[in-house]
């Protein structure tokens, strides 16, 4: 019988199928060798781990959602453990970090003191009966800064404006000019 030249495509799909075959007949021998390949050459295990989760990067994230929320106990356990374990990481972080966290809390607490505080309950309660400034609801409604504490605005009556929590939290640092697009 007259043999055919095989292209290089096929012989390396052929060599390919050998290998699973001998892979599914020698289970143990194969988990052995890929151990030792593995061992041998890490910097190729660190690149091809890489290369699938940049190609599977959805995939995980979805996996990894899912295994939290039918897993919740667990991972917060596991949470609360690696806290325990890098303690002082998280609070050399946090020192490295001053614009997160309870540290900034407590300044912004500390820089309120200084600042003017002249609103009245009276003046309180008449900047709330408009509702939210911006949206209109009258739920969850807080006073607000025109002028954000953290740049110097004080809780006085030409100072302060009534928003919703949710609007408040998306003003953020910015002053009402700046939201409005005024400056
Ligand atoms: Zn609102």
């Amino acid at each position: 019988m007259p043999r055919t030249r095989l292209t290089d495509e096929e012989q390396k799909r052929k060599s390919l199928e050998r290998y699973h075959k001998w892979v599914q007949s020698h289970p143990e021998r194969a988990r052995e060798v890929s151990r030792n390949y593995r061992q041998r050459h890490p910097e190729k295990r660190k690149e091809t781990t890489k290369k699938y989760r940049e190609e599977h990067r959805d995939e995980i994230l979805e996996k990894n959602r899912q295994y939290k929320d039918e897993n919740r106990e667990k991972v917060r356990a596991y949470g609360r453990l690696y806290y325990e374990m890098n303690k002082e990481k998280y609070q050399q972080w946090q020192d490295d970090h001053p614009e997160y966290g309870r540290r900034q809390c407590q300044k912004r607490r500390r820089m309120i003191h200084q600042l003017p505080y002249t609103l009245t309950p009276i003046q309180r309660e008449q900047k709330k009966a408009g509702g939210c400034m911006f949206c209109g609801t009258r739920e969850k409604l807080e006073v607000a800064h025109d002028i954000p504490v953290s740049r110097g605005g004080g809780m006085t009556d030409d100072n302060t404006i009534c928003l919703c929590q949710r609007c408040n939290r998306k003003m953020g640092t910015k002053t009402l000019a700046e939201v409005l697009g005024l400056s």
